[in-house]
């Protein structure tokens, strides 16, 4: 059989079977061509039984056909169903026991011959993952462009040709935080409520943190990517204690938070028994408890499969110009003076604060039509301002409502840069990706011996 007739059988749609060969007529019955160094040119009636099982078993049995894989020695196995009764005769005790069926099932082993020769490459990309209040941000980088150009920027997406940086809306965390909504609106003094209460929120707590394990999965597995994580989950406003929980749970699927043993034996079983994994070149400062500083001789980074990295400022740094304008606001001290077009100056630059909408009539009419949120446009009045005020009004100016109406975003999902100069607006969480792949790349990663071990220059 040529390479074209293995190849073309693999992709049409087939079924495997085992012929049993017992004398009595044991299994069902079955038509289907002969497959040895040639494919049989008459249909074949046999008795034997259908292989089942998930699609990558399945995928693996075809893998036979180009000799990748072998099939060993197949088992059978009778499992006889007894019903069983306990009954005292006497006061001594008896057990009855009575046959209902039998029911065959084959073990079929098989072995892999030769592993891929394409390397996975999964250690060549990685994705940055923000855990937002209402979505979760990504940012998907090539390691080896970054050590190449010293630059942490996200890859085009091969499927839709634009940057693999977005954001991804959670359904579930929205029921979560609706229901805690709900439930402090609604307090009751009934103990049995509430206890019905924590055991439904613990289900759901449960379900939103595999559907985000899953969401970020999805993504490692679509980019090739190990994940890169913020180690420590923020207080968030909305879903408060509930959402830190179940963003604490994601986090130990991927990163080693805290060595506890209930957590490594859940996050083992997770990864089917694997624990830590080695970059195969990119080289990591070890982390010095009693100085809190990255020093000493770099080592491979470990992965588990993921890596975790602080995520303070990450969220207010602008991705566009690297500065936080909310904290060059809060160091220009208790007085502060704005000029005409609600701009102020500082020594990092310009910054520009906005107080609120001012568009003509047609222009909301048009935007509520096309379900859009306006920016923010009309400028901070002159005068002097106090620290509190000043800082309200660039927290406002800094974070607004999303562009669409209906994305799924907070009402603070759009970030905006407070520099005059550079002005950048962006989703909140997607940007706050892009810093924490960043952050990992500055904080933990020894560049030079990195480069060394992975061949670039
Ligand atoms: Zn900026």
């Amino acid at each position: 059989m040529g390479p074209g007739q293995k190849a073309l059988l693999a992709q049409l749609p087939h079924d495997w079977y085992v012929k049993l060969g017992f004398r009595k007529e044991a299994g069902q019955a079955i038509e289907g061509l002969h497959i040895g160094k040639k494919i049989a040119k008459k249909i074949k009636k046999t008795r034997g039984a259908r292989l089942m099982g998930p699609s990558n078993f399945l995928n693996q049995i075809t893998q036979t056909l180009t000799g990748g894989v072998v099939g060993k020695e197949w088992m059978l196995i009778l499992d006889w169903v007894f019903k069983n009764k306990l009954v005292f005769e006497d006061g001594v005790p008896l057990l009855q026991a009575q046959p209902l069926r039998c029911e065959p099932r084959l073990a079929v082993p098989f072995e892999q011959k030769d592993l891929p020769k394409e390397s996975v490459g999964l250690f060549d990309h990685m994705v940055a993952i923000d855990l937002g209040e209402r979505e979760i941000g990504y940012a998907v980088f090539s390691v080896k462009d970054i050590l190449q150009t010293g630059e942490v920027t996200p890859i085009i997406d091969p499927l839709t040709q634009q940057a693999a940086n977005g954001a991804i809306s959670i359904a579930g965390v929205r029921v979560l935080i609706n229901d805690v909504k709900g439930h402090r609106s609604n307090q009751s003094t009934n103990s049995k409520l509430s206890q019905n209460f924590n055991t439904r929120l613990e289900k759901l707590r449960n379900s939103v943190a595999s559907e985000v394990v899953q969401k970020i999965e999805a993504l490692c597995a679509r980019f090739n990517a190990f994940p890169v994580l913020e180690s420590s989950v923020v207080n968030f406003q909305t879903g408060s204690r509930q959402l830190d929980l179940v963003y604490g749970d994601v986090v130990r699927h991927f990163v080693m938070l805290d060595p506890t043993k209930a957590h490594i034996d859940a996050r083992k079983e997770h990864w089917m028994g694997a624990e830590m994994w080695k970059h195969p070149y990119l080289m990591a400062r070890p982390f010095d408890r009693p100085t809190r500083k990255r020093t000493g001789k770099p080592v491979p980074l470990n992965l588990f499969p993921g890596a975790g990295v602080h995520p303070a400022e990450t969220s207010k740094k602008c991705t566009k110009c690297g500065r936080n304008g909310l904290l060059v606001l809060r160091d220009l001290g208790e007085k502060v003076q704005v000029m005409d077009g609600g701009l102020l100056e500082t020594p990092d630059g310009q910054l520009r604060l906005m107080s609120g909408w001012a568009y003509a009539e047609a222009d909301f009419k048009r935007a509520r039509r096309d379900k859009r949120n306006l920016p923010m446009n009309k400028p901070l009045a002159a005068g002097q301002y106090n620290q509190a005020a000043i800082h309200r009004f660039g927290k406002q100016t800094n974070r607004q409502k999303a562009f669409d109406m209906r994305s799924s975003g907070s009402s603070q999902s759009r970030f905006q840069c407070l520099f005059a100069d550079c002005m950048a607006t962006y989703h909140a969480d997607a940007g706050a990706a892009i810093n924490i792949g960043r952050k990992f790349f500055t904080d933990k990663i020894a560049w030079e011996e990195s480069r060394l071990k992975a061949g670039v220059r």
